[in-house]
């Protein structure tokens, strides 16, 4: 009979039930790299845009919206405030679908009254307000990207 009698292991059992880490263990993973990666694309998307949409002033047009990104401030009334795998969207009070209409109303709504302010001093406010609603709606996205991936 195998192992009668004494305590010799079968190696590969033994490997297995070995619990040390190994460098494996300590290497980054998807999930790991995944909330840094959604904090670049909050960065890099709206430079991006700005870039795009906005060349005459997009350094102007960039801080604006990256700036939006004060709306994740309803966080903090979340327990806990960060969870990796909770869906912002729906749940967070700053993203619920009310908001979000009113966050596509202020990138829309400037751009048809925009024509009337040229050359008024309220023009820099449509402006500042039609950028924050882009700004709004492009973190809505990432952040709706995010819970389907
Ligand atoms: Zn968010």
């Amino acid at each position: 009979m195998r192992g009668e009698g004494c305590n010799i292991q079968d190696p590969a059992s033994a490997s297995t039930n070995d619990q040390r880490l190994t460098t494996n263990d300590l290497r980054p993973t998807t999930n790991d790299l995944r909330p840094l990666l959604h904090l670049l694309l909050h960065l890099a998307i709206p430079l991006l845009v700005a870039r795009l949409c906005y060349p005459g002033r997009w350094r102007f047009a960039a801080f604006v919206m990256l700036a939006t990104m004060i709306v994740d401030a309803d966080h903090l009334l979340a327990r806990p405030i960060y969870d990796p795998a909770r869906c912002s969207i729906g749940f967070h009070p700053l993203h619920t679908t009310a908001p979000i209409i009113f966050y596509g109303i202020l990138a829309v709504v400037p751009l048809i009254v925009g024509q009337r302010t040229v050359g008024t001093r309220h023009r820099r406010t449509v402006d500042v307000l039609h950028l924050v609603g882009v700004g709004l709606l492009i973190h809505m996205a990432l952040d709706a990207i995010d819970c389907v991936i």
